[in-house]
């Protein structure tokens, strides 16, 4: 019996041994198409009917949500969702295509919503009927968030939103948009309000999206420009002016901090349950199948001892890290909440980035094949999660900042200029 498992309580007991049916009988057709590593790379419209249509069964059996209150479309359960995950995770089942509405605007709306607009947006945003992505990064804002110059001006009962937004991954697909904005000029902290806003109704009229292609040739995030966007004092979170304070929940759950486990725990864009276990997470096993089946000197990589002690570090570097990320569950264990997710969020994206690298010295030449070609070992994925891989250490905060967030308020350190 696994750790976790011993850990549950009655309840929870039954909902693990709910799941575990539901998973096992559920018929999950094979996909249309190629799916991409994770969801923040979804770029057809197949892959995203595909699995819209995944997490729409999967919440309707009760798996998505399950801590959220009834009235706001969730299970009503405690605890329940990290034991949700791990079944769906256990059971192979796809990732779930909503991770940003699920990691993070989910929770945001919970904590810091009104009444009638969490009832209103929570149901869609679970079942995936409305795809949700999180509008924060500016040109000029990106590590320095509070920087974000993107403008509301009341303008009679409505207000009118002006700017540029970049880096929003999934705007493309996206219903609605989480939104830090500037509602005042002249206070930097308190000057920044904080909106959830329809966007699709808006498409080619106030609102213009324009995908940004990768490296890897894919297009997962886009610019977002505003054109007058008209939006309801409805959609206002908390008061004017608190925008700092609403986006550090949002923060916070992007991190992996927060008090919702959601199917993106982990860091919505760190290698969570958003992406495929093995490629993304380290993917140790994935490369000893790779060095099993890649030639060298007339054996196999696997045969090589460097190639076999390099193996065996980057598992070790990934069974710690996994131990370690474990102790975040354990109360009193850790003297402040940051600790363990920004640890577990800097050192797996890391350990992504060396798991690719090590992939492509054990391809050699091989690696310069990519997706869509025959030849291509692994099917051409390796080389496309190491080029992703390096999105990993930038996207919710650098590994510089989550350096500087690790020295200067988990551990004390003086502040850096
Ligand atoms: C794959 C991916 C998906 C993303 N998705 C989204 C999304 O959906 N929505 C969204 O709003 N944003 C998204 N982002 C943007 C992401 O949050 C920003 O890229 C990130 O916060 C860094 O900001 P920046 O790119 O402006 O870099 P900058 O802030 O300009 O940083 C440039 C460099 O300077 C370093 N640096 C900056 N300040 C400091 C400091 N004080 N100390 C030490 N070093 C410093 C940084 O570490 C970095 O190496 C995504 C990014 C990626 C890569």
């Amino acid at each position: 019996m696994s750790e976790d498992r011993k850990k549950d309580t009655p309840e929870q007991a039954e909902f693990r041994a709910y799941c575990k049916d539901w998973l096992a009988s559920h018929v999950q057709e094979a996909p249309p198409v190629r799916l991409p590593q994770s969801a923040i790379e979804i770029m057809h419209t197949p892959q995203m009917d595909y699995l819209r249509k995944w997490q729409g069964e999967a919440y309707a059996a009760g798996l998505i949500g399950c801590d959220y209150p009834v009235a706001e479309g969730g299970g009503g359960r405690t605890g329940c969702q990290l034991i949700a995950n791990q079944e769906m995770q256990a059971a192979n089942k796809p990732f779930l295509p909503n991770i940003l509405g699920l990691g993070m605007a989910a929770p945001t709306i919970h904590i810091h919503g009104k009444q009638g607009i969490r009832e209103k947006l929570l149901p869609r945003l679970f079942s995936c009927e409305d795809v949700w992505c999180q509008g924060f990064s500016e040109p000029g804002a990106g590590s320095d968030l509070a920087n974000v110059q993107t403008f509301a001006e009341k303008k009679g009962d409505k207000w009118v939103i002006n700017g540029h937004k970049v880096w929003t991954s999934l705007a493309h697909f996206a219903d609605w948009m989480i939104l830090l904005l500037r509602t005042d000029k002249t206070d930097k902290y308190d000057g920044l309000s904080y909106f959830v806003v329809p966007i699709k109704s808006e498409l080619g009229k106030s609102v213009e999206v324009r995908p940004l292609i990768k490296i890897t040739g894919e297009t997962g995030f886009n610019e977002v420009f505003f054109d007058n966007l008209e939006v309801s004092e409805d959609y206002l979170l908390e008061d004017l002016g608190k925008g700092w304070q609403v986006a550090q929940t949002t923060l916070l759950h992007e991190r992996g901090a927060g008090p919702f486990v959601t199917p993106s725990s982990g860091g919505a864009t760190s290698g969570g349950s958003g992406a495929k276990e093995g490629l993304h997470v380290g993917g140790a096993h994935s490369l000893i199948n790779l060095a099993k089946s890649s030639a060298r000197n007339g054996r196999t990589a696997a045969d090589d001892p460097v190639i076999r002690d390099k193996i065996m570090e980057m598992i070790i570097r990934q069974e710690g890290s996994k131990q370690g990320a474990r102790r975040g569950r354990v109360e009193g264990l850790c003297d402040h909440p940051m600790r363990i997710p920004l640890q577990s969020k800097l050192v797996m994206s890391e350990i992504r980035q060396d798991a690719g690298a090590l992939a492509m010295e054990i391809e050699g030449a091989a690696s310069s094949l990519y997706i869509n070609d025959d030849n291509a070992p692994a099917g051409g994925e390796w080389p496309l999660a190491y080029m992703n891989s390096y999105g990993v250490t930038i996207a919710a905060g650098t590994s510089e900042i989550q350096r500087n967030i690790l020295g200067e308020r988990v551990l004390g350190m003086a502040k850096s200029k």
